[in-house]
């Protein structure tokens, strides 16, 4: 398998500087994986012999580690971050034993440094565990047989899945990532795992949960990875009212919702978390305030609808806790869908801080409810909307799970 793509000049460089310091360096993880389905990487994932402490006295300000037991080193570039980590092994039953957090199967940390083949045996699914070498023409180390996974589209985990699935829970997500992104059929005993072990998803930290959500928002796919989770039975684990959701009557609608939000992420239209839990929430939040309505009905104000908008949107992203500001920004794009259906004050309304991204839900419910022209059009074919995102709000890379 070979890419028709070139790999990013920052990353290339970076490798190339570790390799004349005489450590051996590829690129690594879904980077490999998205190059040969020739699809442009998010970012880049870079795995070397080197210590997080050799790479950063080799790179100086512009490296920082990170972690402290688990330490890796990020490469600022630009306006890239890149993530450099040190070829890793699977801890053995004998050191597990000494780590007072590594009860039962769960591994928190495997930490101690290997070599680049068992480096790729610690990893999730062969189509994960692929090295590429970009200084000489883009060679490809396949330790685990990834290459013809990836050709075939199959998620197959490294090791017995419900051995994995134990030692880290969020490998289930994973798998299903790859299903909801690229297509990929879950290999018989990933899916099997999956089904036996869902309920486990109970034991990662909500934290890491909740970034593992948003990064789903950060993609254009949100719609087949939720519904391929959903499809799978682990939806419940992670989100249990989208998941009654999608087993009721409203599931088309909101499908059909998230898959124009996916839409406007692929041009690039927004990756605010304003906007995209506010579009996860927007079904959910119209029930609860008027429990007869259809999808897209709306509702009328009434005295405390702050805090029931509010209180239904932490609700639904039950169990995660997030943060008052976030529920807050994801409360008035919400609140403001009303006020583009009403015209008046629409100075006014144009003025609010979350005025963009609550335009952006409303274009996003209007094209997937295909609403009348007459509801939108004052609105949509408006030039001064367009372009209005606010300043200072910079994409963040998320982070690494
Ligand atoms: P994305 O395109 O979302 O970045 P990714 O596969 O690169 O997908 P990362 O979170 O960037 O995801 O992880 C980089 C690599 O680290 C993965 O490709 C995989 O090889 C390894 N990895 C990440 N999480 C796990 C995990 N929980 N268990 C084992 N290996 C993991
Ligand atoms: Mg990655």
């Amino acid at each position: 398998m070979s890419t028709k793509l070139s790999v990013d000049k920052g990353a290339l460089s970076i490798i190339e500087t570790l390799q004349e310091e005489g450590h051996t360096t590829y690129l690594v993880g879904g980077a490999v994986r998205d190059l040969l389905l020739d699809i442009e990487p998010k970012d880049y994932d870079i795995s070397t012999t080197a210590t997080p402490e050799d790479v950063k006295r080799i790179f100086g300000r512009a490296a920082r580690i990170i972690g402290r037991r688990f330490k890796i080193v990020h490469i600022y570039k630009g306006r890239n971050i890149y993530e450099i980590s040190t070829f890793r092994r699977m801890p053995t039953e004998e050191e597990r034993k000494g780590r007072f957090d590594d009860e039962g199967l769960m591994v928190w940390r495997d930490n101690e440094w290997g070599t680049p083949e068992e480096d790729a045996f610690r990893r999730d699914f062969t189509a994960n565990a692929l090295f590429m070498d970009p200084v000489n023409n883009n060679e490809i180390l396949d330790y685990c047989g990834g290459q013809e996974d990836i050709k075939n589209g199959v998620v197959r985990s490294l090791g017995a899945p419900s051995i994995r699935f134990e030692e880290d829970p969020v490998r289930m997500l994973r798998a299903l990532k790859l299903v909801g992104q690229y297509g990929f059929k879950l290999e018989k005993s990933v899916a099997k795992a999956i089904q036996d072990l869902g309920p486990k998803m109970c034991l990662v930290s909500q934290r890491r949960l909740y970034e593992e959500i948003l990064k789903i928002t950060y993609k254009p796919c949100a719609a087949s990875t939720f519904k391929a989770c959903h499809d799978e039975g682990l939806l419940q684990y992670l989100l249990p009212e989208m998941a009654e959701m999608l087993s009721g009557e409203d599931a088309p609608a909101f499908l059909e919702l998230i898959r124009t939000r996916d839409e406007k992420v692929k041009v690039g239209s927004s990756l605010s978390r304003a906007y995209s839990l506010a579009t996860l929430c927007y079904r959910f939040v119209e029930k609860k305030l008027c429990p007869e309505s259809k999808f897209g009905d709306g509702w009328e104000p009434f005295d405390g609808i702050d805090l029931k908008v509010r209180e239904a949107v932490e609700e639904f992203l039950q169990p995660y806790h997030v943060t008052r500001l976030v529920s807050a920004r994801v409360r008035d794009v919400l609140l403001l869908q009303r006020r583009f259906k009403i015209l008046k004050g629409r100075n006014k309304t144009r003025r609010h801080p979350e005025f963009h991204y609550a335009w952006l839900l409303f274009n996003t419910l209007a094209e997937s409810l295909e609403w009348d022209k007459e509801i939108t059009e004052p609105w949509i074919n408006d030039d001064t909307l367009v372009n209005k995102r606010p300043k200072n709000l910079r994409k963040r890379k998320p982070k690494q799970s």
